[in-house]
């Protein structure tokens, strides 16, 4: 994992960027920040990652939420879900060193990638990582010279054609497979005491997820057939957000699920694995028009960051950010917003009304803290934005222990 680089932050953290209890999000505020530091900026707001934690933590009562890195894996955001109590889900040996930078302790995390290197296993196992997920009799057989060290949660499959990234289409045993995996770790002596699952990235409505629980429920009655007794239940991640299109209010989402959870028995640990819910709302984008030219009667844009950087998700994740151009209202022209790079796929937004930009006009884009920066690269040489993370006015430095 690459060192965040951050510009001129000589007095990160010591004095108030701004106010207190101004917004970062705020327009004045983030045209400040551009004024101080430069376009393209990735502005995370580590409030709203508190605020989504907790609200996620009170419509699920009682479940461990284990944040899944991969859609924003800044130290900032782990150092301040860790102040929460919050539990981590990682996957990769990249990830396992950011959360060892930053003292997280091992015991609260847990490894999920259901495909792994015996060197993926030996970084998490040496950091002191001890629960990791399979889904198949390959996968399992990579665990017998550990079987002491470790337990493994089974990683069950469950189609979700209508969210937004079915993830049970490349991971996952199919729940009638799941006793004989059982049965074949009985025989290597390896123990389980779980089954995962993941209903799919920005769900549709918590229906998968009522249907994945039972489904379990079943399955885990079975298992102490084969001498396993189950007594975790981790539900993924898939909890969703607004982007141009609102969802449902997570605590209608949550409803369902808590009704169908409480019919586990007790003795059950229940967790889960948010990632978008977390991160995606808790940052936003600034970019600036570095350049336009009007072409067939419509005016294009071009921005400092697009789709190879920032805007990236619009690929990946099949996501659709609200934009909007920090300028005063007036008549408005066929607008593109377009990213800096010579290629053509490279095009943020086309059939706009926008008015007249000028260079160093600024667009923002919102909910973007989820798959985006993550994603990005630096195609053409264009820098990644720079991160800037913001908390009650102050500005924190990456949040790595110097
Ligand atoms: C990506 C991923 C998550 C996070 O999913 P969201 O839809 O972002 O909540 C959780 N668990 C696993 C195993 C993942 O791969």
């Amino acid at each position: 994992m690459p060192k965040i680089a951050l510009k001129s932050l000589a007095a990160a953290g010591e004095t108030l960027e701004l106010a207190a209890s101004q917004d970062p999000f705020a327009p004045e505020s983030i045209k400040h920040l551009v004024n101080r530091y430069g376009s393209p900026l990735f502005i995370i707001d580590a409030e709203r990652v508190r605020q989504q934690y907790r609200r996620l933590s009170a419509a699920l009562p009682g479940v461990d939420l284990h944040y899944a890195l991969k859609p924003l894996p800044h130290a900032s955001v782990i150092k301040t879900l860790n102040d929460e109590g919050a539990f981590f889900d990682l996957a990769t040996n990249g990830e396992v060193e950011l959360v060892r930078r930053l003292n997280i302790a091992p015991q609260r995390c847990i490894h999920t990638h259901p495909i792994k290197r015996d060197s993926d296993i030996r970084t998490a196992l040496a950091y002191g990582v001890n629960r990791f997920v399979v889904d198949n009799p390959d996968e399992l057989r990579k665990f017998v010279k550990y079987r002491n060290r470790c337990t493994l949660l089974i990683r069950v499959s469950f189609r979700s054609p209508n969210a937004r990234v079915d993830l049970s289409r490349k991971f996952g045993c199919e729940p009638d497979g799941v006793p004989d995996l059982l049965q074949l770790a009985a025989e290597l002596r390896i123990k389980i005491d779980g089954l995962s699952f993941h209903v799919g990235s920005q769900a549709a409505d918590p229906k998968m997820f009522v249907a994945a629980i039972a489904r379990c429920s079943e399955i885990m009655r079975a298992a102490p057939e084969s001498g396993h007794s189950i007594g975790i239940l981790d539900i993924g991640g898939g909890f969703p957000v607004d982007y141009l299109q609102t969802c449902m209010p997570i605590e209608e989402f949550c409803e369902p699920i808590v009704r169908a959870l409480k019919e586990l028995p007790t003795s059950v640990r229940v967790i889960a694995e948010p990632g978008r819910y977390i991160s995606a709302p808790a940052a936003i984008t600034a970019a600036s028009v570095m350049g336009r030219a009007l072409r067939d009667g419509c005016w294009w844009y071009y921005l400092d960051d697009g789709l190879y950087g920032s805007y990236s998700g619009q690929i990946y994740d099949h996501a659709a950010y609200p934009v909007e151009a920090l300028v005063d209202a007036g008549k408005t022209y066929p607008s593109v917003l377009a990213g800096p790079t010579c290629d053509s796929i490279d095009v943020i937004k086309e059939h706009l009304e926008l008015p007249k930009l000028d260079m160093g006009d600024l667009i923002v884009g919102r909910a973007m803290g989820a798959y985006t920066w993550a994603s990005a690269c630096e195609f053409n040489f264009f820098p990644r934005a720079t991160v800037l993370v913001l908390d009650g006015g102050r500005l924190l430095t990456d949040g790595s222990p110097e």
